[in-house]
C-alpha cells in the first residue's frame, strides 16, 4: 500500500502534535467526541430536513471503548460517514481554518499553549499516539474504507471490510508511558468517564461505555462479583437549557473555553431565557481579553444558532451587532425553522426581535459591571472600547444613546478612566462645554500648549488618544444639553467680557502686524490671530471649521485616502503676553524681512508642537542656523 504524503500544512501541525509538550494532552478525547457529535449532527439534519431517511433520533450515538492489552482506545458514532475522497481531503488535509490559524499563529508565536485556542480538532490525536487508524462508512454507500498513519510520513488509505452501519471507528493507539507522561491512563475507565464529563458533558447525544460494577452474589450477604454495564457518561442537557441556579460558575468557564476556544475564563457570563413573541435561551460570554485576530479583517462576529437543540448556523452575523462583535455565545430558539436559509434568516422577523433583545441585555449587563465591577469594566474597556467607540461613530451616530455612557475616557484630572457623567459632575458652575484634546498619549496631550488655558480655568480635558475618538465625539455632538469642544478649536470663548474689550483694543492695535504674517505664511494659515488660550507658550495652531490637525493625520492616513490630501483650516494664535511678541511688534517696526522669516520659524514650531510633518525640515534648520550665527 502506498503512503501518501500529508499536504505540507498538514504535516507541519502533525509534527507539532507529535512532539508536542502541550500540558493538556487530554483535549485529544474532547475533539475527537466533538468531531462524531459533529458527524452524528450532520445525518440528523438530513434526517430532519429529509423525508424517509429511515433515521431516528434515538439511534445515534456515540461509544468509547479502552482496550487495554492492545492499548487502544477507539471513539465510534454513527454518524454521516467518510467516503474514501472524503477521507483524503478531510484528514489528509488541513479542513478547517481552525487548525490552520493556529499553525500560522504557532510560527509567529512559537508557544504551544495557545494549541488551546484553537479547534485543531483530528491531529490533536497525535499527541498521545503513534498511530491512529479511521475505519468509516458514509451514510448511502455500501463501501468502508481504512485511513492509516504512523504518524508525520503520511498515511494510506484503502477499502477494508464492511462495516455495519454508517459511521466511523478512530482507533488509537496510546503512547507507551514515559518519565513525564503516564498515556496509560488514556486507557481507565475513570479517566476517561471524568474527561467526558469535563469537556463533553452537554454534547446531545449518549457517549456509552462499559463500566466495571460490582454487584452482591445472587443469594448471597457479602460476596460480591464484579459484572460490567453500559453507561451514558454524559447527561446531554445543553448547559444553556439548564436553569441557571443549579450551574457553577466553572461549569460556565469550562463550557466557554472548550467551545469557544479560548484558554482564559471569560469575563462576564450572559444566560437568559426569554418567552413571548420569540422564545429562545442565549448564552453569552464576553470574554477576559481580545482574541487575536479580533481587530483584523479575519474576526468573524456571529453568535451559533440552534433552532431547538439542532445546530443550524455556527456564526449568525445578524444576531449581534458589529459594536458588540467581540461578545461569543450561543441562541437557541424552538421558533427557528431548521430549513431556513443563510438568506432568510436574514430578513426574519423574529432573528431581528431576538436581535434587539440580545443588544439591551448586553448593554445592560455592561453597564451593570462599569457600575458594580468598576476594575472588571476598565479591563473590558481595555480590550473591547475601541469597538463601542467605532459604534458610537458607526452609521451616523444611530447607536450612540445605547453606547455613550458605556464609554471610558483619561482626562486631566488623574489617571484613571473617567464616564461622561462623571466628567459633567465635576464641571464647574460657570463651564460651558466638554473640553477635549487630541493626541497620541495622554503624556502628550497634557504637554499641549493649547491645553494651558482650559486647564488655568479649572476645567477638566478628556484627553483623546485613539484616532477614532474625534470622530465619536464629534458625532456625539453633545452629552447631557453640553457640547463637547476641542481646546484646538479657533473659538474657545472663555474670555470675560473685560478680557475680550482688552484683546480686541490689543487685536485692533496689532492688526496690520497680524496681517503681514498671515500674508507672509502664504496661504498656510486662515488667518494669525492673538491667542486666549496660551500662558507660558508663545505660539499654537488651532483649527477653524470641521476638520481638526488630529482629524486631518487620520483621514490622510487611511489606506483609500483621496489622492487629494484633506487639510485642516489652520489657524496661527501668538500669545500677546510672551516677550517674543514684542519681538514681533519690534520687528514690524524696524525689520520687515526678519519678520517673515519669524513668521516662517513660528508657524513651524506650531506644527512641531502639534506632532504635524514640518513642509521643509532643512530650510527650517537653515534659518535656526542663520539665528543662532548672528
Ligand atoms: P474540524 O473538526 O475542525 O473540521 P478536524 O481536523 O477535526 O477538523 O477534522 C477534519 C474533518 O474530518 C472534519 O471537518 C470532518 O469532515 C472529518 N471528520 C473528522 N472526524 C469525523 C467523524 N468522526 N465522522 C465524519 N467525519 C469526520
Amino acid at each position: 500500500m502506498p503512503i501518501k504524503p500529508f499536504q505540507a500544512e498538514s504535516k507541519h501541525l502533525l509534527d507539532l502534535m507529535i512532539n508536542s509538550i502541550y500540558t493538556h494532552k487530554e483535549i485529544f478525547l474532547r475533539e475527537l467526541i466533538s468531531n462524531a457529535s459533529d458527524a452524528i449532527d450532520k445525518l440528523y439534519y438530513k434526517a430532519l430536513s429529509e423525508e424517509n431517511t429511515g433515521l431516528s433520533r434515538d439511534d445515534f450515538m456515540i461509544h468509547i471503548v479502552p482496550d487495554k492489552e492492545k492499548r487502544t482506545l477507539t471513539i465510534t458514532d454513527n454518524g454521516c460517514g467518510m467516503t474514501r475522497e472524503e477521507m483524503e481531503a478531510n484528514l489528509g488535509t488541513i479542513a478547517k481554518s481552525g487548525s490552520l490559524d493556529f499553525k500560522n499563529e504557532f510560527e509567529k508565536k512559537p508557544d504551544i499553549e495557545i494549541i488551546g485556542q484553537f479547534g485543531v480538532g483530528f491531529y490533536s490525536a497525535f499527541m498521545v499516539s503513534d498511530h491512529v487508524t479511521v475505519i468509516s462508512r458514509a451514510f448511502g454507500s455500501e463501501d468502508t474504507y481504512r485511513w492509516e498513519s504512523h504518524g508525520a510520513e503520511g498515511y494510506t488509505v484503502e477499502p477494508c471490510e464492511k462495516r455495519e452501519t454508517n459511521g466511523t471507528d478512530i482507533i488509537v493507539e496510546i503512547k507507551p508511558d514515559t518519565e513525564d507522561e503516564k498515556y496509560s491512563d488514556y486507557l481507565e475507565t475513570h479517566t476517561l468517564q471524568n474527561l467526558v464529563k469535563k469537556y463533553s458533558d452537554y454534547i446531545r447525544y449518549p457517549i456509552r461505555m462499559n463500566v466495571e460494577k460490582s454487584r452482591l452474589k445472587e443469594g448471597s450477604k457479602d460476596e460480591y462479583e464484579s459484572y460490567t454495564e453500559e453507561d451514558t457518561l454524559n447527561s446531554m442537557v445543553p448547559l444553556w437549557r439548564k436553569n441557571k441556579n443549579e450551574i457553577k460558575k466553572e461549569e460556565y468557564n469550562q463550557f466557554y473555553k472548550a467551545k469557544f476556544m479560548d484558554y482564559e475564563d471569560p469575563a462576564r457570563v450572559i444566560h437568559m431565557y426569554t418567552e413571548g413573541i420569540a422564545t429562545f435561551h442565549a448564552l453569552m460570554f464576553i470574554p477576559a481579553r481580545a482574541p487575536y485576530d479580533f481587530y483584523t479583517k479575519e474576526y468573524e462576529k456571529g453568535l451559533q444558532l440552534y433552532s431547538n437543540g439542532v445546530l443550524i448556523m455556527d456564526r449568525c452575523a445578524d444576531l449581534v451587532p458589529d459594536y458588540f462583535s467581540f461578545v461569543r455565545g450561543l441562541v437557541d430558539s424552538q421558533d427557528l425553522s431548521l430549513n431556513i436559509s443563510r438568506e432568510m434568516l436574514q430578513h426574519d422577523r423574529r432573528l431581528k426581535l431576538i436581535a434587539g433583545r440580545l443588544e439591551k441585555k448586553i448593554q445592560s449587563e455592561l453597564e451593570s459591571m462599569l457600575k458594580n465591577e468598576r476594575e472588571a469594566y476598565e479591563k473590558f474597556f481595555q480590550n473591547f472600547g475601541l469597538q463601542l467607540k467605532y459604534g458610537v461613530y458607526q452609521d451616523f451616530g444611530a447607536h450612540k444613546d445605547l453606547l455613550k455612557d458605556l464609554l471610558l475616557f483619561h482626562t486631566s484630572q488623574d489617571e484613571k478612566y473617567s464616564t461622561l457623567a462623571e466628567y459633567v459632575t465635576r464641571m464647574k458652575e460657570d463651564q460651558k462645554y466638554i473640553y477635549y484634546a487630541c493626541g497620541e498619549s495622554t503624556a502628550k496631550i497634557a504637554l499641549l500648549p493649547q491645553t494651558e488655558a482650559v486647564k488655568d480655568h479649572g476645567y477638566e480635558v478628556l484627553y483623546l488618544t485613539d484616532p477614532i475618538d474625534e470622530f465619536a465625539v464629534r458625532v456625539l455632538q453633545k452629552y447631557q444639553d453640553k457640547e463637547f469642544k476641542s481646546v484646538s478649536a479657533d473659538d474657545l470663548d472663555l474670555e470675560t467680557e473685560e478680557e475680550k474689550k482688552e484683546s480686541a483694543k490689543k487685536v485692533e492695535e496689532n492688526k496690520d502686524m497680524l496681517a503681514f504674517l498671515k500674508d507672509a505664511l502664504n496661504g498656510k494659515v486662515k488667518a494669525v490671530v492673538l491667542s486666549n488660550k496660551l500662558k507660558t507658550h508663545p505660539v499654537c495652531l488651532s483649527t477653524s471649521g470641521a476638520i481638526s490637525m488630529e482629524m486631518e493625520k487620520v483621514l490622510n492616513s487611511l489606506p483609500n485616502a483621496d489622492k487629494e490630501k484633506v487639510q485642516a483650516q489652520r489657524v496661527l494664535e501668538i500669545n500677546a503676553s510672551h516677550p517674543v511678541f514684542q519681538k514681533l511688534v519690534d520687528l514690524y517696526a524696524a525689520d520687515q524681512g526678519k519678520l517673515k522669516t519669524y513668521a516662517s520659524l513660528l508657524y513651524t514650531q506650531a506644527l512641531l508642537i502639534e506632532g504635524a510633518p514640518i513642509e521643509d525640515p532643512v530650510a527650517f534648520s537653515n534659518q535656526i542656523c542663520s539665528l543662532m550665527t548672528e
